[in-house]
């Protein structure tokens, strides 16, 4: 979350086609491969050459922004060339198809839990689940998503998961306010209690994402929870070349997208007008990912869908600026060939395993 003035501590046709191709041989992989391994996969199988992607990724490189840390500024600049279409929310009570997957999306809930959740078959929380990543907060969530009858459940980090961030909890030489101090060993202390050096194992019912990357009914999806530095929270990186340089780990192509911020221009506008979204993270999402849905949450002022006509941007904060839940989760379908989505629902303990398996 990001407020104004204080802080509060505490299925696109070639899918389609490349599925088809692939159903024969098809295994519920829900592996961690490489980035490059399934998104060349995916190219084989669609009859893409590989070297296509390659020359795609060599070619394409993003400068930042010359007004990087004045997002309003960058945004007047850019917006004329970059369309922003309201795009109207799928009904939640829209059935589930056997021929695509339906994702469910929320993120910003700030240790509160949604009563009702609509069905799907992905779960997708963006962030901020807690309000400062103690054990005990990522326990009662990772009971909360064990209760979801979602069959797959992604997530990843925000800037409230405190914990999840190492290099956060370290009180090194620049941190010099005592009350930063006192509120980072009482979070070390408090995993420490836990007999753990992160909080990170506790999450046993969803699958975790890093600036990573997974796989699940030939969807690729990637999950990266880092944003625009404010204060002193977890995941702060500078606007700019650093920031960009984790947008750069993304591989061009992924069908899902999800990061705690919002890009410039959509769902990133603060009450006062003020934009605070990303405009490396457009700039690699427009030109180069190209992903066909982006899910972030974090401004909780900017809750809604737009479209650049391309991709669609899912800002999905549950809670508003008094962090009090008033959003409704956010639903989209990918259409897969339904053997797939089959064979990933009766394979869910079985690709679960895999992915703990491979993530130690
Ligand atoms: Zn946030
Ligand atoms: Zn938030």
């Amino acid at each position: 979350m990001l407020t104004q003035n204080t802080r509060n501590y505490f299925g696109t046709p070639s899918l389609r086609d490349s599925v088809r191709e692939k159903r024969k041989s098809v295994v519920p992989s829900g592996r961690r491969l490489s980035a490059e391994n399934i998104l060349e996969n995916r190219r084989k199988s669609i009859g893409m050459a590989p070297s296509i992607a390659n020359i795609e990724r060599r070619e394409i490189n993003i400068q930042p922004h010359q007004y990087t840390t004045d997002p309003t500024v960058a945004w007047e600049m850019l917006k004329a060339k970059r369309p922003v279409k309201r795009v109207i929310q799928m009904k939640r009570d829209t059935p589930v198809r056997a021929e695509a997957v339906r994702f469910v999306c929320l993120g910003c809930t700030h240790g509160e839990f949604p009563k009702e959740v609509p069905q799907g078959d992905i779960l997708v929380i963006s962030g901020d689940f807690t309000t400062c990543g103690l054990p005990k907060e990522v326990k009662a969530f990772n009971t909360w998503l064990g209760q979801q009858k979602h069959a797959y459940k992604v997530i990843i980090a925000g800037n409230h998961e405190c914990t999840f961030d190492e290099q956060f909890l370290k009180t090194n030489t620049n941190v010099t306010d005592p009350k930063e101090i006192a509120l980072k060993q009482a979070l070390v202390a408090s995993i420490a209690s836990n007999k753990l050096t992160t909080p990170k194992p506790l999450i046993t019912n969803a699958i975790y994402l890093q600036d990573s990357l997974i796989e699940l009914f030939g969807i690729t999806i990637y999950g990266t929870p880092w944003q625009p530095k404010i204060d002193s929270w977890a995941f702060n990186l500078p606007r700019g070349t650093t920031l960009l340089d984790k947008w750069n780990q993304i591989p061009s192509g992924v069908d899902v997208l999800i990061t705690h911020t919002p890009p410039l221009g959509h769902g990133d506008t603060l009450r006062n007008g003020q934009r605070v979204g990303c405009v490396e993270l457009l700039n690699s999402v427009t030109k180069r990912i190209k992903p066909k849905y982006h899910v972030f949450s974090h401004i909780h002022e900017g809750y809604g869908c737009t479209s650049d006509g391309y991709t669609k941007f899912i800002n999905c904060s549950l809670c508003d600026e008094n962090l009090q839940l008033a959003n409704e989760p956010v639903i989209f379908d990918i259409p897969v060939h339904p053997h797939t989505k089959q064979h990933y629902l009766n394979n869910v303990k079985k690709v679960m395993k895999r992915f703990t398996k491979e993530k130690k």
